[in-house]
Order: structure tokens, then C-alpha cells, then sequence
């Protein structure tokens, strides 16, 4: 379905817990989220009735994100079922890859398609800084060890998100690119975003991308994916990509619509406006999704002083 900018709405977004094993210090507040809000998160069945819809409206790309998607009791049930939607022609997850090896085996035979893992430092010790993570003694063998049982499940192409966070990681810009030269990996460097919890960092942490290419100059541009602009080093096996929301804006061509942890359909990541459709059935709910589409504003102006309007901490929104 087109929204009213001729925008072609065909990627749905889905936060299915807004728990974290992590708590990643820009996305999540240090107490974690509260236990009680819980018998309001949207159900395995809501799920699938509103993936089954957007298909009919033109959904093609569906992402499971979170929180941590692989702490949701039902994720591979959740995944089994949106890949089995008739017009649904790729299931992707975004996942810290805690869990990974745990689930690797699950989530291809549940017909996942592709996996994001989000990994902001080499250093385990800043890890633990970085996540608040109480998880285990070395958490970066752990992710690695989970994104080496995945290559083995046929898991093509695995993209690694790096949020650039001036201070903390700019140092690792080249080991992380790094990472590319011997692995079929895309390395995705993100532009921190002022939304939650970084909404009140200090400006010194937002760096652009750019800082990237002048870290590491041999990178040649090779071509776009979504919203990233890809580069490689040449005979690198891998690839890296640069996602730029802040010096490069590309409302213009978003695609998106999200759907929250607590049953919310928003069309702008930083718009405050949501719609609850966690109690609508049939027609209802289809009608409340079409205009939530129709009503995609055309664009946000996001700046370090003009941050998110959106009240929401990234682990309810699923970035
Ligand atoms: N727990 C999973 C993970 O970390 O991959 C999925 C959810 S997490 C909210 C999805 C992505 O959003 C992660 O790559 C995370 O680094 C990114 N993210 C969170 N807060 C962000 C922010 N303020 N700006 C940019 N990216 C952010
Ligand atoms: Fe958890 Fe992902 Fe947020 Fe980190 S970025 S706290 S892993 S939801």
C-alpha cells in the first residue's frame, strides 16, 4: 500500500517484548522495565492477525526486533508462523546474539530469513560497561560463538549493527571494519540516534558516519541496501554499511510502519502520534492500519537539537 507521499509501505517492524537480557545504556533505563505492564503485551495470535493484514496491503519484508526478541516466550512459535503468510517474502531478526547459539537451529527450521546482530565494541570489558550485562564472563565469545552456529545453520550474509558513540567506540572504527576481511559480514555503523534514554547525552557522543570514511579511507563505495549506504575495502570479503539518520536523513524514501510491544502501530519512529490496536479484531483493526499508513507523516527533522518527539525508550519501539 502507498502512503499519501506516493511512499511504498512494505516493511513491518515488529517489537515483540520490551525485556532485554541487556540494558544497553542508551537504550534502556538501568532499573530495566517494569514486570507489571506485562499482561499488556500483544499476543502470539494479535501478531500474526495484523502480519497477515499488512500482507494483504503489501507487506513483503517483516523484522522481529525488541527488547531482545530471543527472550520472548513464543519467538520461534512467532517466527513459524509469520513465515508461513502467503505474500510475507522475507523474515529478518535483530538480535544482542546472547542467545544465539541457543536458537540458531530453531530459528532457521522456523524459516527466518536473515540475522542482524548488534555488537557496539570488541572490548569485553567496555561490553559489560556498554549493556550493563551480567550475562556471562566473556559475552563476545558468546556472540560470536551464536553467530558461528548460524553461518553453519546457512544463515547467508550476517549484518553486525554498531551504534557510533563518539568517546566509546570511534576508537574501534577499524577493528570493527576490520571484521569484514575475512568474514561475509556487513559491518553497519549507526548514527546514535536522540530518542529514550540518549535523548539527554551529551552532544560530544553523536558523531556522524562520516567519521568512518576518515578513520578508514580505503573504503570505496559499492552500492546501497535499504537505508545503507555500502562500502568495502577491495578484496575484503565482507562489507560495511553506513546508516545515517542524522546527517543523512531518508524519510523520503522510508518504507516502514512498527508495530510496539504493547500493540501500538506507529508510522514515524520519532513522531509522538501511535495507535493502539491491540484490542481491534477484523475490519476494525484493518481500517485502523490503513489509515495508520495513509497518515505516515512525510518526514522528521531529527537533529541533536531537535530530538525524538517520541516518549519512548528504544527497547519498546525496536529501533
Ligand atoms: N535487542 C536487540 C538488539 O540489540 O539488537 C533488538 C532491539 S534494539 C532496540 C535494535 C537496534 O536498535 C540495536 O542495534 C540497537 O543498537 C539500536 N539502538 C537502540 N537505541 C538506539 C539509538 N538511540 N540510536 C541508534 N540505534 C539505537
Ligand atoms: Fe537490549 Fe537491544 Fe536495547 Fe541493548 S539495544 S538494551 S540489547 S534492546
Amino acid at each position: 500500500m502507498r502512503d499519501s507521499y506516493d511512499r511504498s509501505i512494505d516493511y513491518l517492524r515488529v517489537s515483540v517484548t520490551d525485556l532485554c537480557n541487556l540494558r544497553c545504556t542508551y537504550c534502556m533505563p538501568e532499573h530495566g522495565v517494569e514486570k507489571a505492564d506485562h499482561s499488556r503485551i500483544i499476543s502470539v495470535d494479535k501478531i500474526e492477525e495484523i502480519v497477515k493484514i499488512c500482507a494483504d496491503l503489501g507487506t513483503r519484508k517483516v523484522r522481529l526486533t525488541g527488547g531482545e526478541p530471543l527472550v520472548r516466550r513464543g519467538i520461534i512459535e512467532i517466527c513459524h508462523r509469520i513465515s508461513a503468510i502467503p505474500g510475507i517474502e522475507e523474515l529478518c531478526i535483530t538480535t544482542n546474539g546472547i542467545l544465539l547459539k541457543k536458537y540458531a537451529h530453531d530459528l532457521k527450521l522456523a524459516g527466518v530469513d536473515r540475522l542482524n546482530v548488534s555488537l557496539d565494541t570488541l572490548d569485553e570489558e567496555k561490553y559489560k560497561k556498554l549493556t550493563r550485562c551480567a550475562c556471562s564472563e566473556h559475552p563476545i565469545k558468546q556472540i560470536f560463538e551464536g553467530i558461528e552456529a548460524a553461518k553453519k545453520e546457512g544463515f547467508g550474509t550476517i549484518k553486525i549493527n554498531t551504534v557510533l558513540l563518539g568517546g566509546v567506540n570511534d576508537d574501534e572504527i577499524r577493528s570493527l571494519v576490520e571484521l569484514t576481511r575475512d568474514e561475509d559480514f556487513q559491518v553497519r555503523f549507526i548514527e546514535l540516534m536522540p530518542i529514550g534514554e540518549a535523548k539527554s547525552w551529551d552532544k560530544a557522543t553523536f558523531i556522524p558516519n562520516s567519521t568512518v570514511l576518515e578513520k578508514v579511507p580505503e573504503l570505496v563505495p559499492c552500492g546501497e541496501s535499504g537505508v545503507a549506504h555500502l562500502y568495502n575495502i577491495p578484496g575484503y570479503k565482507g562489507m560495511v554499511g553506513l546508516i545515517s539518520p542524522l546527517s543523512n536523513h531518508f524519510c523520503s524514501t522510508c518504507n516502514r510502519l512498527r508495530l510496539t510491544a504493547d500493540g501500538k502501530l506507529k508510522a514515524c519512529l520519532h513522531s509522538n502520534k501511535e495507535t493502539s490496536v491491540i484490542d481491534l479484531e477484523g475490519d476494525a483493526l484493518r481500517e485502523a492500519i490503513i489509515n495508520e499508513i495513509k497518515n505516515k507523516p512525510r518526514n522528521y527533522d531529527l537533529s541533536v537539537s531537535n530530538p525524538s518527539s517520541s516518549d519512548r525508550n528504544m527497547n519498546q519501539i525496536g529501533g
